[in-house]
């Protein structure tokens, strides 16, 4: 059988809400909320073992964002919340880092 999954669905061990496990492009494992969030940041990227999360920079979401919106709904991909970022219990995931988060630009 299959002993890595790329997506596995789970619950979370803190909270219980249901996530998804994906791992990402540097290969770290990444909880994300189950259902898509319009304020999402992660794209799942389909790869040859099953599919990738991609956390988008601000640059990189704005970009995708305009690409969707030209698109049909139907082929529209949906765009995932970290599940640290919503989970009321993040603290005992992972201290927050804000070093690693760029400032957003300002265009006005
Ligand atoms: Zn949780």
């Amino acid at each position: 059988m299959n002993g890595h999954q790329s997506i596995q669905r789970l619950n979370c061990r803190s909270c219980r809400a249901p996530i998804l496990l994906v791992r990402t492009l540097k290969d770290r494992q990444m909880p994300l909320d189950r259902d898509p969030s319009p304020d999402g940041n992660v794209q799942l990227l389909r790869s040859t073992d099953g599919a990738r999360a991609q956390v988008l920079s601000t640059a990189e979401l704005a970009a995708f964002q305009l690409e969707q919106i030209v698109k049909p709904v139907d082929e529209r991909q949906p765009l995932y919340l970290p599940h640290f970022a919503t989970c009321p219990n993040a603290a005992g995931h992972r201290r927050r880092d804000r070093s690693s988060a760029p400032p957003a630009p300002r265009s006005n």
